[in-house]
């Protein structure tokens, strides 16, 4: 066995246990703190209210270790038990160019993952969500959503890969910061295309109505000299009850989206609030430092892969016996997860100080108080957990939890 398989192997194994404990003891610290609602929320949240947040969590807690315990599965089948092997051997049989055996066996294996998926988000959807009552959505918009993603990903997709499969071949040494360059400009793109051309293929954008809710908003984008191209009410409750608003966009076409939901559960001064935490995160920039560190890991991870796309080991030791650029670029997705699995809670608590920031402009702008209430009241819509445990919480979240974030709003307004 390649020492390189070992390794592999080793690092799947300790991502994987720490992923399965961190969840086992969220599950028991949820369930300890089941019986009572905690005493800072004791006069806005009731203890049913409390009760179906728990068993919320750990029923998703529970259906997300069984997914880990799949995905794992379907890694390893993937790589060390020949499945890519397999299916670029049949590809190959065909005898086509590199370029379109590449962009084939890519395509193939997305379908193939894509169909894989297919019954856990079913089960997501119309079991575990509709049992809370949070699913909207019918097996109609289901398949039609999914067919409309398969559609644009195609659209999307297939250019971008035959581009990147193309500067792999032909680009010569450098042809990593190349792939970098075309990948950057292309997100540069998304950003700007999205809001206005992809995401109202799968909902309906109407401007805000007059009343009070426009009017604060309006107030309170004067008062912080918020430029933006509109504020805008998307129909989310066509799919879920879950409520939440964002921008999108950038420079002067940045728009401000509420979902439905949301609008229907806040108070017009407590959707201010929330307002006026968003904008914080673009008065301190976050999009964009967020934006310059994927860009620097994006040009990290192209950097390696093009040192691996070399290595004869790195595709003998993950199963794979013919080296090509395609299977480099698939193989480097695979396993690349199992490698920069600890990026993610130093990545989760630079969003919690964001968070914290955003909220302490918010508290200035805006009155902290109501986006408490806000908080709560979306803490209980969502059934969003009062009490994660610490660990956990540290590790994935990247908002702070409750307690804390309110403690910290109390203290900034
Ligand atoms: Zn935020």
């Amino acid at each position: 066995m390649h020492i390189f398989t070992v390794i592999f192997l080793i690092m799947v194994v300790i991502t994987v246990g720490i992923q399965f404990w961190l969840s086992l003891r969220q599950a028991k610290y949820v369930a300890e703190h089941r019986g009572e609602v905690p005493k800072e929320f004791a006069d806005k949240i009731t203890l049913e209210e409390h009760q179906k947040a728990a068993d919320y969590t750990r029923t998703k807690g529970s259906f997300g270790r069984f997914g880990l315990l799949l995905s794992t599965i379907i890694l390893i089948l993937w790589t060390l038990g020949g499945g890519l092997a397999w299916l670029d051997s049949l590809v190959r049989s065909y005898e086509l160019s590199t370029l379109t055996t590449g962009v084939i066996v890519i395509l193939a294996f997305s379908l193939i993952s894509s169909l894989l998926d297919i019954p856990t988000s079913i089960y997501n959807t119309f079991v575990i969500e509709e049992k809370f009552g949070f699913n909207k959505s019918t097996i109609g918009v289901f398949f039609i959503d999914m067919i409309k993603g398969a559609v644009l990903a195609l659209a999307i997709g297939i250019p971008l890969i035959m581009l990147v499969l193309w500067l792999m071949e032909s680009a010569g040494d450098q042809w990593w910061l190349y792939a970098w360059a075309a990948l950057t400009g292309f997100s540069i793109l998304m950003m700007w295309a999205y809001p206005k051309f992809i995401a109202p293929i799968f909902n309906k954008f109407k401007p805000l109505e007059e009343g009070e809710v426009l009017d604060k908003i309006t107030t309170l984008l004067k008062r912080t000299g918020f430029n933006s191209d509109g504020v805008f009410v998307m129909d989310g409750s066509k799919r879920s009850s879950h409520g939440n608003a964002y921008f999108t966009g950038f420079g002067k076409t940045k728009r401000i989206v509420f979902f439905d939901t949301l609008l229907k559960h806040l108070t017009p001064k407590q959707v201010e609030a929330v307002l006026a935490h968003e904008l914080g995160h673009f008065k301190h920039k976050h999009v964009l430092k967020g934006m310059v560190v994927s860009m620097t890991m994006t040009l990290i991870g192209f950097a390696v892969l093009a040192w691996l796309m070399k290595q004869e080991w790195f595709y003998s030791a993950l199963g794979v016996q013919q080296s090509s650029t395609y299977m480099a670029l698939l193989l480097f997705m695979l396993v690349s997860p199992a490698f920069t699995f600890f990026i993610g809670p130093m990545m989760s608590r630079w969003s919690r100080k964001h968070e914290f920031e955003a909220d302490t402009f918010a508290a200035q702008q805006s009155d902290s108080g109501e986006l408490i209430n806000a908080l709560v009241s979306l803490y209980k819509k969502n059934a969003g957990t009062l009490t994660p445990d610490p660990l956990y919480s540290a590790f994935y979240d990247s908002h702070p939890p409750a307690s804390i974030r309110i403690a910290h709003l109390k203290q900034a307004g």
